[in-house]
């Protein structure tokens, strides 16, 4: 089903994977196991013969999530229950779902309370990651949620199902790190576009098969250069919709690096295999890099987007804010500061899942990256 894709075919699966995941689920006869981001170990859900789904919203139109959750609730949590509730609820047998802020909190519970034949547990990240306690606190989750699966399925999870899991899992990241490395130094060869919709198809599909796809895309490519391009970072939780990335690949500018979930900080969760795999699923969790300042030390995620800004000599800083996430609005104003002092340019793209005409995100980042060409900022 996703071994034998071009980057033609990743780009149009990436929008909407859900008719290939129904079809691969009708042909395998496995279950799907929806989860939303962040930070579930999804290599657990897969050694159980599961195919752990990261649900990144839809593109269609919201028409019961909103008497579910205030108007104030970010659009990525609307739209993932509206894609639960409206469209592709049916194909999962079951939901692992994070509690990664108060959103989510409530999400969880409206998604149960919404599936009540269906199987839904709770992945319970640290809120206060910069405890001693946290990872003790990581590694019962990860053994609650195994106990969890366990009876659900009537298996027990053997450690050689969890090697073969994580091996898949660090392959798929080990291709995207040297996709990314040859798009980065070759902004000709693959544009913003197509390697974002590889990481987010990564995300969805069985890496098992699409690691193949990787490998013979990678092998494929014909290294150009290109001229005229603008090295930026991306900071920001995800980017949505994908034509933001036809406006980057537009206006010529290379993302050199992120930190998006689904980005740079989904490929630096690969647990190490030299030991107690489930001390290494929990260890990783505490190398993947800022998600939210409700999480840990506020000043971290600043520290981190400038040494990642000086790392890559990139020259600036593309901030995606989702409208309503509460992580960001509690972030962004002491980010901002902080990067206004240091001097390093930054542009605020606000972006709203469901959003269709993307004319003012382009007009706006044309502007922002005209005066910096002129030396305005
Ligand atoms: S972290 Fe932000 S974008 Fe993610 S679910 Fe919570 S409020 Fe929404």
């Amino acid at each position: 089903m996703w071994e034998s894709l071009n980057l033609k075919d990743v780009v149009a699966l990436a929008r909407d994977p859900y008719p290939s995941i129904r079809q691969w689920a009708r042909d395998t006869g496995k279950k799907v196991v929806g989860s939303t981001i962040a930070d579930v170990p999804e290599e657990v859900i897969y050694a159980f013969d599961l195919l752990p789904v990261t649900i990144l919203g839809t593109h269609k139109p919201l028409k019961k999530a909103p008497s579910h959750l205030p108007d104030n609730a970010c659009s990525l949590a609307r739209s993932n229950l509206e894609l639960a509730l409206s469209y592709e609820g049916d194909l999962f047998s079951g939901f692992v779902l994070p509690q990664v802020c108060d959103t989510t909190q409530h999400l969880s519970d409206i998604w149960r309370i919404n599936f009540p034949d269906k199987y839904v547990e709770s992945y319970l990240a640290p809120r206060q990651a910069d405890r001693p306690s946290a990872r003790y606190w990581v590694k019962e989750e990860i053994e609650r949620l195994i106990a969890s699966l366990g009876e659900w399925t009537g298996k027990t999870l053997t450690n050689e199902a969890l090697t073969a899991s994580i091996l898949i899992h660090n392959e798929n990241k080990r291709l995207l790190a040297e996709l990314y490395e040859i798009k980065k130094k070759n902004p000709g060869t693959i544009t913003n576009k197509q390697f974002f919709a590889m990481m987010k198809l990564s995300l969805q599909v069985d890496k098992a098969e699409f690691n193949k796809s990787l490998k013979s895309i990678k092998d494929g490519l014909k290294l150009k250069k290109g001229k005229g391009y603008t090295d930026v970072i991306l900071v920001g939780i995800t980017c949505d919709p994908p034509e933001i990335f036809d406006i980057f690949d537009e206006l010529k500018l290379n993302i050199v690096g992120d930190t998006l979930v689904d980005g740079t900080r989904y490929l630096r969760g690969a647990p190490s295999l030299n030991g107690d795999l489930i001390d290494a699923m929990a260890d990783r969790h505490f190398h993947r890099g800022f998600f939210s300042p409700i999480h840990d030390d506020v000043f971290k995620n600043f520290e981190e987007v400038k040494k990642l800004y000086k790392e890559t000599k990139a020259k600036a800083i593309i901030y995606v804010h989702i409208e309503f996430c509460e992580s960001q609005e509690y972030d962004l104003p002491d980010l901002k500061n902080l990067i206004k002092k240091e001097g390093i340019p930054m542009h605020v793209l606000d972006t709203e899942y469901q959003t269709t005409s993307l004319s003012h995100v382009l007009t706006r980042a044309q502007a922002f990256f005209e005066s910096l060409k002129g030396g305005s900022l």
